[in-house]
């Protein structure tokens, strides 16, 4: 299916690995001309590299920064095929906040969190939809997590900031953007194999004397699918949500979680 997008700009954030890159390479397979961001310069510059080679007809553009920071935003929206801020798609994204007991956590912590994975977006938001709606059509894709909808005790700080995410799209999204072309969805991930999963199963190993590979098949056996899903997958129902064909979805939360998620809602 051709999705309608080729020659458009996307903006990915956390982009050089897992989701993030996953969407990136699903968007440029499309013809669309992607900016990346990433604090890492090396991974990113490797991840442009593959990209570039991949589709040598696209333009594929790397920033190394920090999206969580007013500097770094404005970094990644500099560049663009416009000035400032003419992006066509957003996938907003980056790094999760650590697991731990509430107790511990003072008001920097939830700051930090806040910042990460709810203002962050909103300000992205803020910065690129009233130029869509303008233009007659947008796309803004949130990562965020199926914890929105089964919440875990101990990722307190991503139930939190993630909800007041979902909370504020679920306005926006059916603001006078929604009649101006502009799209804005949350897309929800289970768990999908990317760096995070890795380092998450890994603590959890050090902690209870299993195996991480033995704490990994417990975790699959919970999950229908009876797998963790891979960055490639995600990326495309990404790319569906930012195509033409997906004009008419918006405001809602898409798990991709093979199953995961136990409710009929
Ligand atoms: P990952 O660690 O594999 O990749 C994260 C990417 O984001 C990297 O490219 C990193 O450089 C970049 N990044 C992180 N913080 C950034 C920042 N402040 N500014 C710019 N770039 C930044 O992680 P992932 O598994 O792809 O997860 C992506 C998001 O999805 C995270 O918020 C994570 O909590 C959430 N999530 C992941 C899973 C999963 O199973 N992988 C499940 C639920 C939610």
């Amino acid at each position: 299916m051709d999705l309608g997008i080729k020659g458009k700009w996307a903006l990915v954030c956390g982009a050089s690995k897992g989701l993030g890159l996953g969407c990136a390479q699903a968007l440029v397979a499309e013809g669309v001309n992607v900016v990346l961001v990433a604090r890492g310069a090396r991974d990113l510059e490797a991840a442009v590299a593959d990209l570039r080679a991949a589709s040598p007809g696209v333009a594929v553009l790397g920033v190394a920064a920090d999206i969580t920071t007013p500097e770094g935003r404005a970094a990644a929206l500099s560049v663009a095929n416009g000035p400032g801020t003419a992006f066509d798609i957003v996938v907003n994204n980056a790094g999760g906040p650590p697991p731990g007991d509430f107790r511990a956590w003072d008001r920097e912590v939830w700051i930090k969190a806040l910042d990460a994975n709810m203002l962050t977006p909103i300000e992205l938001i803020k910065a690129t939809v009233d130029g869509m709606a303008q233009r007659g059509f947008g796309r803004i894709v949130n990562i965020t997590s199926g914890a929105v909808k089964a919440p875990m005790e101990v990722l307190g700080l991503s139930n939190g900031a993630r909800s007041g995410l979902t909370g504020f799209v679920a306005g926006v999204a059916r603001s006078p953007v929604a009649a101006q072309g502009v799209t804005i969805n949350n897309l929800l991930p289970g768990a999908f194999e990317t760096d995070r999963l890795k380092t998450t199963l890994a603590g959890l190993a050090q902690k209870s004397g299993q195996s991480a590979e033995a704490i990994a098949e417990n975790r699959r056996k919970g999950i229908p699918a009876r797998r963790f899903g891979n960055p490639q997958e995600f990326g495309a129902v990404c790319a569906f949500l930012c195509s033409v064909q997906a004009g008419y979805i918006t405001g809602q939360n898409v798990l991709a979680d093979g199953g995961a998620y136990p409710g009929t809602f």
